[in-house]
């Protein structure tokens, strides 16, 4: 392994990193097995406080976030990566969703749902958990998850994630199984005001190694490490995903392995737009379109970005002067 060896070990930082908003990467030294840990704390706080967004959204929000921010750390990429959620029934009342993660560990998120009616606002108040919210999407096969990658400057690239489960942490690693045959272990919680989570997958052995289990000589490979980490992985209670630091979380499972930690990564709440964007959207409109809608709205047209609630303003000469070069 020629990662960063020199890192202090987990034992060494157990109680002495106290940032709330971090990616922890880490791997079990001699063997393929590297995986991150996500903690969200006022990043969360921050992006969930610019809608009024009913409990189980906010929690799915939390663990969409959680999710964005791990994956991005295993396909190593300038850009960013999103996590969208698209109902295709009318009737949910979830429209969509999607949560944002870029390689300076800058995330948003914003979601659509319904509640025009009573009966639907009592209907999002009898929803607690962020899977109950995932399953407005509809049953299996219906509704859509997928995941964007878009690298800077370079070529977007959309995975579709099968329904495969109930919630989102399992069909997401059910994706990474399917579609990178990478075994891969993915544990979600999020309690609306903090989220939490992590990611452990095993890399392929290289072919030597491959060779040495087969003619089953003692290659100092532990076969069992896998089954092990699994079984750990999975005692991690959502409270705990949600509470304890990411070292302390790491510390908590894996003590008897051999943990290598390097500096972990800040993650923060922070928005793209910009009034550039706005101009773009504006012209995609078309100038006769935009105009009337200057006049629509009483001589300025507003955009507000629903990420962060800065408004953007155009009056008929703003407009007029997107469209004169
Ligand atoms: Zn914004």
């Amino acid at each position: 392994m020629t990662q960063d060896t020199q890192a202090p070990n987990v034992d060494q930082q157990a109680s002495s990193h106290r940032d709330n908003d971090v990616r922890q990467r880490f791997f079990i030294e001699d063997s393929p097995v590297r995986g991150d840990v996500v903690r969200l704390s006022r990043s969360y706080a921050t992006t969930i406080a610019q809608k009024a967004y009913p409990e189980a959204i906010k929690r799915l929000l939390g663990e969409m976030l959680t999710a964005a921010s791990l994956l991005i750390s295993t396909v190593k990429i300038n850009g960013h990566l999103s996590i969208q959620l698209q109902s295709s029934d009318s009737n949910s009342l979830l429209n969509w969703a999607m949560a944002e993660c870029d390689q300076d560990g800058i995330i948003r998120a914003l979601a659509s749902w319904k509640s025009d009616t009573d009966e639907q606002v009592q209907a999002w108040d009898n929803m607690i958990h962020a899977k109950d919210a995932f399953a407005e999407l509809g049953a299996a096969g219906q509704g859509v998850l997928f995941i964007n990658i878009q690298p800077d400057g370079g070529e977007p690239y959309q995975g579709i994630v099968e329904r495969s489960h109930d919630n989102l942490a399992d069909c997401l690693a059910h994706y990474q199984k399917q579609s990178a045959q990478i075994p891969t272990l993915i544990n979600l919680a999020s309690d609306g005001l903090q989220a939490g989570g992590i990611l452990v997958q095993m890399l392929p052995r290289t072919a030597a190694e491959t060779y040495e289990v087969e003619q089953n000589r003692d290659a100092g490979i532990d076969d069992d490490l896998w089954t092990r980490l699994s079984v750990l992985t999975r005692t991690l209670k959502a409270e705990e995903l949600t509470t304890l630091d990411a070292n302390e979380i790491l510390y908590r499972l894996y003590n008897e392995e051999k943990v290598v930690a390097p500096e972990p990564v800040s993650l923060s709440f922070g928005c793209t737009c910009s009034r550039e964007k706005c101009e773009m959207a504006i012209e995609q409109i078309g100038e006769t379109e935009a105009l009337d809608i200057v006049d629509e709205q009483g001589g300025t047209f507003e955009m507000d970005c629903g990420f962060c609630g800065e408004v953007y303003k155009f009056n008929k000469d703003d407009v007029a002067a997107i469209f004169a070069e």
